[in-house]
């Protein structure tokens, strides 16, 4: 199974003798660029005009007349979010770090309306359980990059936690080949490609 390098935002558990890898999975809901603007400078926002193949003025009009309502405290959509909910901008290098990493950038805040992460925080409860030592990091905030892997012993009672929350199919799928003792060589050249964040 090949496992494509920064697809997945993850977290780190760094229990006493190993370190369990948690991936997120969006569910591309949309509902965070439909309560959050991210602020992108002019210059941005002309190059991301010229990948959309939009006007200038037009695209940057349309960015302060949104922004200035948030300002105002109105609810209102990213300009860049489309009508099927998804990003524009999503593929350009130029997209907003705070939106890369949503809902980490949110400093490990529960955020509701965002399924995945109310997910996500159930799986690292369920996965921290009978832990007697840990710390968790998130993709934003990765100090250590060295992975000690999971004892062989260890890794059937870690799969269970992992499956007694619900999640889907490919989040168990990359789950273990971050984890599992045998693929977990694929799942660390992945996660040391955060290297570069
Ligand atoms: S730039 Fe894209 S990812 Fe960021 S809030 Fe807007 S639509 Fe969402
Ligand atoms: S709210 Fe959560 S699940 Fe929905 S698009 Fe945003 S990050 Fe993905």
């Amino acid at each position: 199974m090949k496992i494509k390098p920064g697809k997945y935002l993850f977290s780190k558990i760094e229990c006493r003798d190993y370190d369990i890898l948690v991936p997120f999975s969006c569910r591309k809901t949309g509902s965070c660029c439909s309560v959050y603007m991210p602020r992108i400078p002019y210059e941005h926002l002309e190059i991301l005009a010229k990948y959309l193949g939009l006007p200038t003025d037009e695209v940057i009009a349309d960015y302060q007349l949104h922004y200035g309502k948030k300002l105002k405290g109105q609810s209102v959509r990213c300009p860049f979010l489309d009508n099927h909910n998804l990003c524009q901008i999503y593929h350009h290098s130029l997209r907003p770090w705070v939106c890369y990493l949503f809902p980490f950038s949110y400093d490990g805040e529960a955020i509701q309306s965002c399924p995945a992460q109310v997910e996500h925080r159930h799986l690292l409860d369920c996965l921290v359980a009978g832990e007697k030592e840990y710390d968790v990091y998130d993709s934003s905030f990765c100090p250590n990059l060295d992975l000690r892997p999971i004892p062989e012993e260890r890794w059937l009672t870690i799969l269970k936690r992992f499956q007694s929350v619900p999640s889907l199919p490919e989040m168990a799928v990359t789950f273990a080949a971050f984890n599992e003792p045998e693929l977990m060589r694929e799942g660390k050249a992945m996660y040391r490609s955060w290297e570069w964040i």
